[in-house]
């Protein structure tokens, strides 16, 4: 397929704003595509080369890109400097040069869809000496041979600009359109797989007869099963009658795969973490007793001096930054198992809790410090959970997770099944799309944020907050080191916002807040219709991506408890 159409497409969905323009776009050019390169096609797309979970990357940063336009086109690297300049964005600088181009090409040979991405793809495998000097060969090469527009978007792939994440809504609804099979078994196919390139493809094979066939493999991760939140210990026994709780530990899901000596390591973004973490590929290979196993559970870090848990976050960035054998004897991690979804060749997700819970205590060696099967209670009384809750809180945990004893494991589900009860204030996990300059003491940094939150109805981003408060100074210095990479020229074209922030932010980074209150229509102008009051930044959720934050629908439900707890009638309540 020409590549020419696949960027004609990408074109026509940056302008329009239109949910069911965009999936009838991407419908029909997938409708359009030969079979054998729909996987291209779709990765192309979103912005990747790679499904997410190979967490590769192409490895090309702006310097280099600058460098392969100006040997391109035949400007010089300050004219493309200063061009970046009045412009902000680099597509559309290359996609300008090559408009102007000084170095008429007579004959230019016609980008295939192939070709460019088995150009990214070699391009993201070169390293060692003179990598760069190839990468800028290959990549001018591409761009040599580029229409202004391709080029555009040549230049924003590499960059990793398209990768929104926030389209797959919408990917789900065009692979359900242009292969007439049920958004649905998408959806589920996505979550067992990762990978929604590999869904389209066998959408387009064999329809809804080869989706209902994909089963979880070892080696790719499957979208881990989560918890809705309950107000009380009260709410979960009527909700769940006996049921299973669990102590709620707060680290980062993490989802083990093992095959004979063969270890990954996936988070609940889907990413793949094994390099980051050796010591717990070491400690699972000496604990999962099978051969073949994918067990779920959480990985929390050990303050060596007090011996509680500390927050993951230093972890992460520690282990990004510094050595991480040193790291990881500094600071040791410990697993937590709470769920088996394969073993042994046999998948297990559709048995019961209680099924699965005495195969993981079967299959797993404990060792102390280092890999648990989670400690949990089967109770329905009220008196004991509540110890049990302030057992948990006493070592430093963060409450419970309760489970119903009959449920199997829904695969990427967010239901009534498992129950998280937390103590203290509510919080909301926010997406950060806008930054505000401070002011007084906190001039040159940024000083507060706009927040927002997911519609799931149009899968737009609808702000929620703004948030000032809560942050270090430190915290606020690195936050604007942080972000100021993410600023975008214009508003971000799946966010809905009446406020204005000084910049805005391209949707990536995740903020918990915790706040008092949530208000309805309150004077800040959120277009979600709701506020909050007494917003307080606690820590950024580096395990969680745009897709993964707190809903408008799940805002709605709580304001809707929030009001009954008053006494009052909510003014939601008798719409829902
Ligand atoms: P939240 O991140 O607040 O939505 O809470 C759900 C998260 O709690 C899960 O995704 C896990 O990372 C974490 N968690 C901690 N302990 C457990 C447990 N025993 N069972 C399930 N999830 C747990």
């Amino acid at each position: 397929m020409e590549y020419s159409k696949l960027v004609e497409v990408q074109e026509k969905l940056e302008k329009t704003s239109s949910y069911l323009d965009k999936v009838e776009l991407i419908s029909r050019l997938l409708a359009e595509t030969p079979k054998e390169e729909i996987r291209k096609v779709v990765l192309l797309l979103l912005g990747e080369i790679f499904p997410p979970y190979e967490s590769k990357e192409i490895g090309i940063g702006p310097q280099l890109i600058k460098e392969a336009i100006a040997r391109a086109t035949g400007y010089s690297r300050r004219e493309v400097d200063e061009l970046m300049l009045s412009k902000g964005d680099l597509g559309e600088v290359a996609e300008e040069l090559v408009k102007k181009k000084r170095q008429v090409t007579l004959f230019r040979e016609s980008l295939s869809v192939e070709k460019v991405y088995s150009v990214l793809r070699k391009v993201s495998e070169i390293s060692g000496e003179g990598s760069q000097e190839k990468k800028i060969l290959w990549i001018s090469e591409l761009l040599t041979n580029s229409s202004p527009l391709e080029a555009k978007y040549i230049v924003r792939t590499v960059l990793g600009e398209l990768r929104l994440g926030i389209a797959e809504g919408r990917l789900r609804d065009s692979i359900s359109k242009a292969f007439h099979v049920s958004p649905e078994l998408v959806e589920r196919a996505y979550m067992f797989t990762g990978d929604y390139s590999l869904v389209a493809e066998r959408a387009a094979l064999g329809g809804e007869a080869e989706l209902k066939n994909i089963r979880i493999e070892v080696g790719r991760p499957v979208s881990p099963m989560l918890a809705q939140r309950a107000d009380s210990i009260d709410e979960v026994i009527r909700r769940l009658g006996k049921a299973a709780f669990e102590i709620k530990l707060d680290g980062i899901r993490i989802q083990i795969h093992k095959k004979k000596d063969r270890i990954w390591i996936f988070t609940r973004k889907l990413e793949n973490y094994t390099s980051m973490f050796p010591d717990l590929v070491k400690d699972s290979l000496d604990s999962i007793k099978p051969d073949k196993a994918i067990i779920d559970g959480e990985l929390v870090a050990i303050n060596p001096e007090t011996g509680k848990p500390m927050p993951f976050q230093e972890v992460l960035r520690r282990r990004r930054k510094y050595n991480i054998e040193e790291v990881s004897r500094e600071l040791p991690i410990q697993f937590h198992a709470f769920d088996v979804l394969y073993s042994e060749g046999v998948e297990k997700i559709d048995l019961p809790y209680e099924e699965r819970r005495k195969t993981l205590e079967e299959i797993i060696e404990q060792k102390e410090g280092k890999f648990h099967v989670v400690e949990r209670i089967i109770s329905d009384d009220e008196k004991e959970i509540k110890d049990f809750l302030n057992y948990s809180l006493s070592l430093g945990h963060e409450g419970l997770l309760a489970k119903d004893l009959n449920s199997p494991y829904r695969v990427g589900k967010r239901e009534f099944l498992w129950l998280k009860v937390k103590p203290g204030g509510d919080t909301l996990d926010l997406v950060v799309v806008g930054a505000f300059y401070g002011k007084g003491k906190r001039a040159g940094v940024f000083g507060s944020y706009l927040l927002a939150a997911r519609d799931e109805e149009s899968d737009k981003l609808l702000t929620v907050s703004k948030l000032g408060s809560g942050f270090t100074d430190d915290e606020l210095k690195e936050l604007t080191e942080k972000f100021k990479s993410l600023v975008m020229k214009r508003k971000p074209g799946i966010l809905e916002a009446e406020i204005e922030p000084h910049v805005w932010i391209e949707p990536k980074i995740v903020f918990e807040v915790m706040f008092e209150e949530i208000q309805k229509s309150p004077e800040e102008k959120h277009t979600s219709g709701f506020g909050l009051r007494f917003p307080r930044f606690v820590r950024i959720r580096e395990d969680k991506g745009v897709e993964e934050i707190s809903t408008i629908q799940e805002i709605e439900e709580m304001y809707r408890k929030q009001e009954e707890k008053k006494g009052g009638v909510s003014p939601l309540s008798s719409s829902s």
